[in-house]
């Protein structure tokens, strides 16, 4: 009899095919022929029963059925292709801004362990969420992740400030408590921020995430009013009173920061009981001024530089809260660059992208977001544009 078990897979039997679950948020569908012959298949939800089959045959029939099923991987939530980035992909974890690594060279980086979104917020910068344009999704293994943090962090060689801030929700990821777990065991990793709307963090999950050595909450928080929250998360299971009863279970065990974002117009009311509410738990607030975006959502105009900063001061006097400080930043070494703009390369295509009409690409241990009318396979590119080793092509 062979028996398969998987950390990351779950099982299900479903119209004459078994469906794995995959890292919770992802599934695709195998024929139950595909395994026919080993035999009959049992299916339970954590295992494959093979009763006629030797344990060593069923795992070489498994691992062929997976790499064909992974090229189907589907996100449950966008209906999105995915594509998995595993250790033994070839896909680098540098060159995008969309998932992996992205450094500019100070002494914080940016961690994207996945995309995709369970809000859809009527000013969503990035068009994440179930209203999304985008086609594609990705996923990273989490020890992947680890592995090429560790490697930047070991070039940089100074205390480094990390922020899991995906395009997308990041307590989506199933392996979110273990990738903060290794990431603080990791030298040099000074703290470790999540940027969250906290919609689906329990308080128990909260403890395990400050008990892995989570340093800061930043939470995307819009309004204290239940119903003016759900309708600028436009998420109609959003919970703010769970949100907040989740944060004051924590208060006082890691740094808390509300991140409004103000809509001019909008949300003025909101700002100001959010900004009570902080005073009153001893959180901080940060206000993000609404950003157009040519890709976002825009539901209002941004309000100019010179007065949001205003609105800012005028703020902080009325209620004696500190809104403008900036945090200091340091300069680190950043891993050289391999091309630069302008820059004839070749790169081999491994994906479609996000949006129609661009590309995935990699050269050099980069990854390259390339846009016009392409196939998979090789390719001379044109380098558009190489700031801080985040690379797009033509
Ligand atoms: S929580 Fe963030 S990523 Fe998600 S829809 Fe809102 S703004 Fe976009």
């Amino acid at each position: 009899m062979a028996e398969l078990r998987f950390q990351d897979f779950r099982f299900e039997e479903k119209e004459g095919n078994i469906r794995f679950h995959f890292l919770k948020l992802y599934y695709f569908d195998v024929p139950k022929d595909d395994f026919k012959k080993l035999g009959k298949v049992g299916v339970s939800e954590t295992a494959l029963i093979f009763q006629e089959a030797a344990q060593e045959a069923a795992e070489r029939q498994f691992y062929r059925v997976l790499q064909r099923g992974f090229e189907r991987l589907t996100n449950k939530l966008t209906g999105n292709p995915t594509r998995y980035l595993h250790r033994n992909s070839g896909i680098p974890l540098i060159g995008a801004l969309a998932f992996g690594i992205v450094d500019k060279g100070s002494d914080m980086i940016e961690v994207k362990p996945l995309t995709s979104c369970n809000a859809d917020c009527v000013f969503c910068s990035v068009d994440e969420g179930p209203s999304s344009k985008k086609k594609l999704d990705l996923v990273v293994e989490k020890d992947y992740l680890v592995q090429e943090v560790r490697k930047l962090l070991d070039f940089k060689q100074h205390p480094i400030h990390v922020y899991i801030n995906p395009h997308g929700e990041p307590t989506l990821y199933a392996d979110l408590v273990e990738l903060v777990r290794d990431m603080s065991k990791t030298p040099f990793v000074a703290s470790i921020h999540l940027i969250t709307n906290l919609a689906v963090v329990s308080k128990g999950m909260a403890d395990k995430l400050i008990e892995a050595g989570l340093t800061n909450f930043n939470v995307s928080f819009h309004a204290v009013n239940p119903e003016q929250a759900k309708k600028l998360f436009h998420m109609p299971g959003y919970s703010v009173k769970k949100v907040m009863e989740t944060l004051e279970h924590v208060r006082g065990r890691v740094k808390i920061i509300l991140a409004p974002v103000y809509l001019q117009g909008v949300n003025e009311q909101d700002i100001e009981d959010i900004i009570k509410y902080a005073k009153q738990q001893g959180f901080e607030v940060f206000i993000q001024n609404f950003l157009e975006n040519r890709r976002g959502r825009n539901p209002v105009k941004e309000l100019p530089f010179n007065k949001f900063s205003d609105f800012l001061k005028g703020l902080e006097k009325k209620h004696g809260l500190p809104l403008l400080k900036l945090g200091k930043v340091e300069s680190t070494k950043e891993f050289p660059k391999p091309f630069k703009e302008g820059d004839t390369i070749e790169a081999e295509i491994w994906s479609e992208g996000r949006y129609r009409g661009e590309w995935y690409g990699k050269a050099k241990s980069r990854v390259l977001l390339i846009k016009g009318d392409y196939k998979k396979g090789k390719q001379k590119v044109k380098i558009a544009r190489d700031a801080h080793n985040v690379f797009y092509a033509v």
